[in-house]
């Protein structure tokens, strides 16, 4: 058995409280509908924009509130296949993504041989992607194996996230195809 050490205080508090909840509940108050207008002013005149959960190859949808561009609230989208307006732990916490001090907002380069990690904008970072996949494309590029065309590469792989909708995916693997590459994944497969 637990015992608790409570002064008078403290118990004429805690019984003052419950007084209070009986009689509130006895005067017909239902606490689910003060939980959920609670909710509803919170969301009231937000802007609700869906999205897929980040997190895993699940993909499961949720719906982003945002008032005065900022992310109000979270919830699992009630018409999306996946999920059906469930979510995880993981996907329930998204907000804190956005909310978090550590979140990255800038793209970070570290140069070969170096430790440190220096933000670099976005511009020069695609720049820099855009020459390496040239580059090794390029320099790994095979035009004919064994007397047959395959214009390939076997040095650059594609690897799609659970965040790209279906024709994201598709313009991806277009690309990719284009450029010669042939191992291509997603992260829901693996
Ligand atoms: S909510 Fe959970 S199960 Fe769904 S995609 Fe996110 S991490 Fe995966």
């Amino acid at each position: 058995m637990v015992e608790m050490n409570i002064n008078r205080r403290q118990f004429l508090k805690l019984t003052g409280a419950t007084a209070a909840t009986l009689a509130i509940v006895e005067l017909g108050f239902n606490e689910k509908e003060v939980y959920a207008s609670s909710k509803e002013l919170k969301i009231a005149k937000s802007t609700v924009t869906p999205t897929i959960c980040c997190y895993c190859g699940v993909g499961c949808g949720i719906l982003v509130h945002t008032k005065n561009n900022q992310v109000v609230y979270t919830e699992g989208d009630p018409d999306h296949p996946v999920n059906e307006g469930k979510l995880c732990s993981k996907g329930t916490t998204i907000r804190q993504l956005y909310t978090t001090e550590k979140r990255v907002l800038k793209p970070r380069y570290r140069a070969p041989g170096s430790s440190e990690w220096v933000e670099k904008d976005w511009e020069w970072m695609y720049e820099r992607i855009a020459k390496r996949v040239k580059e090794t494309r390029d320099a790994s590029f095979i035009e004919k194996e064994g007397g047959i065309v395959v214009n390939k590469t076997e040095r650059i792989a594609s690897l799609g996230g659970a965040a790209l909708d279906n024709e994201e995916t598709y313009l991806l693997s277009k690309m990719m195809r284009g450029l010669g590459i042939v191992y291509l994944e997603h992260q829901a497969r693996i």
